[in-house]
């Protein structure tokens, strides 16, 4: 995403985060993938973000570098972590440029960061520049579905649509497979696993805020005024088609975690 703001960086740790069980789940997840071979194992996460995957596992005792390039997003990574910085290394830097050593972690962490990168096989490089031998890449991922959702994010394409600016949907997971058609040239076997699936209720003023804000990708990219513009008519239409904005609705949800590890 581009920089984020302090609001914005709250907005997608609130609009993004876990429940407390499914948190542990993708720790426990992650923490299984990882074989240190009798060393105190090094986590590596590109794009750390809030620090939703970081926290739990960091929780655990784990030793981890949360790198992100936005100082906003690692802002709030800090204060969530108070108490609990031990063994944490926040690292203001770019995922493409990595200002660590070569094979010096056991663990490379990327959530939701690939298609944020049109250049990400410089990121990936990069990644298996510092994981030692016998270290994993874990890529991580969501999955949202909610009617509501879909609808309102309908509404805010054609809205923006009619402004002449198209968006372009569907980049994450376009980027997911060519991530891993790279990863299986380099003669890797990724793996892919549903680690965990829950539902959730949302309330329509939090879907209208996670558009407003432009948490998802697809709306980063149109003209700001364009978005301010659509905005107004977007929430006359949640309250004309679902009433207030406080009713909830239900989000499937659900992550996956890909696992290549090294020879
Ligand atoms: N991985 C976290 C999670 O799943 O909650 C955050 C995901 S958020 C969609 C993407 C994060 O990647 C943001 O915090 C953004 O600042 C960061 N980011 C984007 N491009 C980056 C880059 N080139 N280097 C490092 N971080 C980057």
């Amino acid at each position: 995403m581009p920089k984020a703001g302090t609001r914005v960086a709250h907005a997608y740790d609130r609009l993004r985060a876990y429940p407390p069980e499914v948190a542990g789940r993708i720790a426990t997840a992650i923490g299984n993938a990882l074989q240190a071979r009798g060393e105190e194992p090094v986590l590596l996460e590109l794009g750390a973000g809030t620090g939703r995957i970081a926290l739990p596992l960091i929780a655990r005792g784990y030793r981890y570098i949360a790198l992100d390039r936005d100082p906003a997003m690692l802002e709030v990574f800090r204060q969530k972590a108070a108490g609990v910085m031990r063994k944490v290394h926040l690292l203001l830097a770019d995922a493409r440029e990595i200002p660590l050593p070569g094979e010096s972690v056991h663990g490379v962490i990327a959530v939701h960061l690939w298609h944020l990168l049109p250049d990400w096989q410089r990121a990936l490089a990069e990644a298996f520049r510092v994981l030692k031998p016998g270290g994993v890449l874990l890529e991580g991922w969501d999955r949202m579905a909610s009617e509501v959702d879909s609808r309102l994010q309908e509404r805010w394409q054609a809205l923006v649509a009619a402004e002449g600016v198209r968006v372009e949907r569907g980049r994450h997971q376009k980027r997911l497979a060519e991530v891993a058609e790279a990863l299986r040239r380099l003669g890797l076997r990724p793996r892919t696993r549903l680690v965990v699936a829950w539902r959730e209720e949302r309330s329509l003023r939090e879907a209208l805020e996670a558009l407003e804000e432009r948490l998802y990708s697809f709306t980063q990219e149109v003209p700001e005024e364009v978005h301010r513009r659509a905005m107004p008519h977007l929430l006359a239409f949640a309250e004309a088609e679902f009433g207030s904005l406080d009713r909830t609705f239900p989000v499937e949800r659900s992550f996956f975690l890909r696992i290549s590890r090294l020879g």
